[in-house]
């Protein structure tokens, strides 16, 4: 969806061009269908979406039915009786599920499905696809064809993509005795291709072999999976991967300069995958949407409001509960408020408050288009978490009860904290 703000600043620049008149804002606001319209930052340059309000294009739907499929793949180097793959699946996938139920409110089934009775065998060792330089597109894209093959050829249908099973996204699992040099997870993310050529198709330099317009298609993204998957709280490498599928971005450091939860503490598993408020952001809650507008309060002009903000983890019943408080600050920038309280996915969570972020659909996906406001001058592993899981707005020290950010002239002030209800009402000064 194009944000109806988009297409109406491009025709008032067009109206303001040929009048030389300069547009006024009631214009402006009677172009806007809904209020909350302004605060659906457009894409950056150069067609940055990874913090636009519009995740559309070739991403997976983020609502709805999405349907994964797990193969399990070993090597001639490291081999497998597959008799972890049952256990893994059994654990993840049911946890993966859960997850996406409960974050998503309803809104977004992930189905999983596996052939836990067979492990493919690749045609080459474990090393040749290039892990320990981070498994470039054409190596990725090798390690996607060898995998698909070796499922064809194993069903006596060389080349025929048909008996490849009905999903959206291909995880493949690779065998817990593979010795990767790169624990890492990789996505392929144009449209995974199988040629209708004869035979298995080729790989080689042939870069089109998964990606071009010949071909059957069999999945939109496909992740390679490296060893993080079989850790502790592996299922939430998946989810992860998952919300890369349907266009988030990254919002740890890609560059590996700061821990990953520099910037956003444990408040997103888009950051950390083992921390204990992994909860998506309201403003990708509502992007995906997960979040109707209703449950948002759009701040585009200066001056002093209230509101009320409900946990976010928790299904909001009723059109009077607010979720999310965002101060568009620019087309491409604002600020969001929202509560993280100890429900959902969140339920380890020690200190609970109100979250006060930036967003930046300018800045692209590992380098911080999500950063959260601090204000915190103390330990930051003060619940034993790392690097932060304490909510900077708060009642409770070392926290405050107000923090302002000084570049955009807006202070938030939490007045009140419900304890039966659990709703947190904060005051907005926009200078
Ligand atoms: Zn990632």
């Amino acid at each position: 969806m194009i944000s109806q703000l988009t297409a109406a600043v491009a025709a008032l620049s067009l109206w303001s061009g040929a009048s030389a008149a300069t547009p006024s804002i009631p214009l402006l606001k009677s172009l806007v269908a809904s209020p909350q319209d302004a605060c659906k930052l457009a894409a950056g340059p150069q067609g940055r979406k990874e913090a636009g309000f519009d995740l559309g294009g070739n991403n997976v739907k983020s609502t709805g039915t999405l349907k994964g499929w797990m193969m399990f793949v070993d090597f001639p180097d490291a081999q497998t009786n597959g008799s972890d793959s049952q256990a893994l699946f059994d654990t993840h996938a049911a946890a993966v599920s859960q997850f996406y139920q409960t974050s998503s409110y309803g809104k977004l089934s992930v189905e999983l499905s596996a052939d836990t009775q067979q492990v493919y065998r690749m045609p080459s060792i474990s090393t040749s696809y290039g892990w320990a330089d981070g498994l470039k597109p054409y190596y990725l894209e090798m390690y996607i064809q060898d995998a698909l093959d070796a499922y064809m050829h194993a069903h006596n249908a060389d080349g025929d993509a048909s008996v490849l099973p009905e999903m959206d996204v291909l995880y493949l699992i690779p065998p817990p005795t593979a010795d990767f040099f790169n624990s890492n997870t990789f996505m392929y993310e144009p449209e995974i291709r199988v040629p209708n050529a004869g035979g298995n198709g080729t790989v080689g330099n042939d870069t089109t072999a998964t990606n071009g317009t010949a071909g059957t298609a069999v999945a939109h993204r496909a992740i390679a999976f490296g060893h993080d998957i079989f850790h502790e709280d592996g299922y939430k490498v998946l989810v992860h991967e998952t919300g890369h599928t349907m266009g988030l971005p990254d919002y740890y450091l890609t560059d590996g300069s700061e821990l990953p939860g520099a910037l956003v503490g444990g408040f997103s598993l888009m950051a950390v995958t083992f921390e204990q408020a992994p909860d998506f952001f309201a403003y990708d809650k509502w992007r995906m949407g997960w979040m109707a507008d209703s449950a948002v309060h759009c701040i585009t002009e200066k001056g002093s409001t209230t509101h009320v903000l409900s946990p976010l983890e928790k299904k909001v019943e009723g059109s009077e509960s607010t979720q999310a408080v965002v101060v568009a600050t620019s087309g491409t920038t604002a600020l969001v408020a929202e509560a993280r309280t100890k429900n959902g996915v969140d339920d380890e969570l020690c200190g609970a408050g109100v979250l006060l972020y930036t967003v930046d659909s300018n800045v692209p996906s590992g380098q911080g288009p999500v950063r959260i406001i601090n204000g915190l001058d103390s330990d930051l592993r003060w619940c034993g978490g790392y690097p932060s899981n304490l909510a900077p707005l708060s009642f409770t020290k070392p926290r405050k009860s107000s923090l302002t950010v000084e570049k955009w002239g807006i202070t938030v002030t939490l007045t009140e904290h419900d304890e039966v209800t659990d709703n947190w009402t904060i005051k907005v000064d926009y200078k």
